[in-house]
């Protein structure tokens, strides 16, 4: 049967979940609607913006009766900035949600019971202070409608610039370094990229801060290539670095070529301009379940402007930890990591392992997990370029290397088939599954369940605060070995 519903009509829901995108949902006679900016808990008057067969898009007009989950968001932007979709709720209840969230796609896609899952999952790993908690940031730069430059966010999914230097995800310094160099700009008249036309010099500014060492780096994404026999890739370029280089922890500063015309945001051609290459920072670990205090087996990894590295630090180190206990190690194993990154879980697996092989796909990111193994004097860790699906199958087939046990940590689409099938082949005691995307997850826990896997333990970790996304880390075990025993 067609709904009735048409653009602007005005409708009033109670708003009873979060969709994946961080829209409120409410739904009329299970007719569901997405609101933004509504929250669980909301009674309110929304309009509705676009209808589709089976759910339509509505925005908040009024809150008529407030949640109680509801509280007053830090950041006066957060509505036009999109990027903390669920900042107005309690962050007590957006850890419930996100709970709920893995719950759900656990038993919706991966065909889990829920008591079965009550039964394996531990409770959210949440944040002690959920603000402030990123050590990298992106703004793009551009001009305001007065001519002046600006740095900020780009509105939801637009391209036009919301000023505001102090994102209250990121680090203090970085208000303190963008106006320094939108001040920079102004008095020395260089030009903000224009993504429209592709003038202009300044695209992006790329802050980074180690928060064990307090090291930070700034790294100018530039449409231009300057005069690089003079080094000088800006003009004046040594005012700006000389009152950068004042901020306290200031370590690196440097410039960026990026000269396509593509929503990528970092070139690949980096030059540094003032101070070193890269900037430190440690994560320590310690392999027990639910005490995170931080111990003295801490690893130091050197991070360069294109180095992936995870961005909540602090909850990395929960993550990490989580992950070590899940793999529960004695020393003999011989432990593959696949989607290794530049090596941050290898190295920690180390540790505890007879021997680890990293697989990753970026080059760059290996070249970075080799130097930071030599930096930390690790040794018994070998990192491999490629992808998972094609490392894994031809080391074991071709090589007959064995694993005890498995790490992976795909990106949001999770494993590949072959890789996941290749898993299975090497039968390892245990298989350690973190990920970013509880959809996929579910997706593929569902793969290693038929082929002879048990979910032992799940449990989530709030890396992003304020956003709707969380991460998920699963332990898996073989209980096909009871038969080969017989
Ligand atoms: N474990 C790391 C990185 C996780 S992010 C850390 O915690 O820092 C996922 C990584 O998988 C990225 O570095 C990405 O480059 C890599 N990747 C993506 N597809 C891949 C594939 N098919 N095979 C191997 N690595 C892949």
């Amino acid at each position: 049967m067609d709904m009735e519903y048409k653009k602007n009509d005005i409708v009033t829901v109670e708003i009873q979940d979060i969709s994946n995108e961080g829209e409120g949902i409410g739904k009329i006679e299970g007719y569901p609607f997405f609101v933004k900016d509504a929250i669980i808990g909301d009674v309110a008057q929304v309009r509705v913006t676009k209808v589709k067969k089976n759910y339509s898009f509505a925005r908040l007009e009024k809150v008529i009766e407030p949640s109680p989950f509801r509280v007053e968001p830090v950041c006066p932007i957060h509505r036009q900035c999109g990027g903390c979709q669920i900042q107005a709720m309690d962050y007590e209840r957006q850890l419930q949600f996100k709970e709920s969230k893995i719950k759900n796609n656990l038993v919706r896609i991966g065909g889990f019971a829920p008591e079965f899952v009550d039964s394996v999952m531990e409770p959210i790993v949440g944040m002690e202070y959920p603000f402030r908690y990123r050590n990298k940031a992106q703004y793009p730069i551009g001009i305001d409608k007065e001519g002046n430059p600006v740095a900020g966010f780009y509105a939801g999914r637009t391209h036009s610039i919301i000023a505001n230097t102090d994102c209250y995800l990121g680090a203090e310094e970085n208000k303190e370094i963008l106006e320094i160099i939108l001040q920079y700009m102004k008095e020395n008249h260089v030009s903000a990229y224009d993504e429209t036309t592709g003038k202009g010099l300044i695209r992006h500014a790329l802050i980074r801060k180690g928060f064990t060492s307090g090291e930070l780096m700034v790294c100018l994404v530039i449409n231009g290539k300057g005069n690089q026999a003079l080094k000088q890739y800006l003009p004046s370029q040594e005012k700006l670095t000389k009152e950068l280089a004042a901020i306290s922890g200031m370590t690196s500063i440097s410039v960026s070529i990026n000269m396509e015309n593509t929503n990528v945001i970092m070139g690949k051609e980096v030059h540094t301009i003032w101070g070193k290459e890269s900037i430190r920072d440690t994560i320590h670990v310690r392999d027990t379940l639910n005490d995170f205090a931080p111990t003295d087996k801490g690893i130091t990894f050197s991070i360069s402007p294109l180095s992936f590295y995870q961005v909540n630090p602090v909850q990395t180190e929960k993550l990490y930890s989580l992950a070590l206990a899940y793999a529960g190690l004695t020393g003999k194993e011989n432990v593959w990591d696949l989607y290794c990154g530049i090596g941050t879980i290898s190295l920690f697996l180390a540790g505890k392992a007879r021997q680890v092989y990293g697989v990753e796909i970026v080059p760059q990111a290996i070249e970075d997990a080799r130097e930071n193994a030599k930096n930390n004097n690790i040794e018994n860790v070998q990192f491999y370029v490629g992808k998972a699906e094609e490392v894994l199958p031809e080391k074991y087939e071709k090589e007959g290397i064995s694993a005890d046990v498995i790490v992976v940590d795909p990106p949001r689409k999770g494993c590949d088939g072959a890789c996941l099938e290749t898993m299975l082949k090497m039968q390892p005691d245990r298989i350690v599954y973190v990920s970013c995307d509880s959809a996929t997850l579910a997706r593929d826990l569902k793969v290693l369940c038929d082929g002879g896997y048990e979910v032992k333990k799940v449990r989530g970790v709030d890396q992003f605060g304020m956003t709707v996304h969380v991460e998920t880390v699963v332990m898996l075990s073989r209980i096909s070995s009871i038969v080969l025993l017989m």
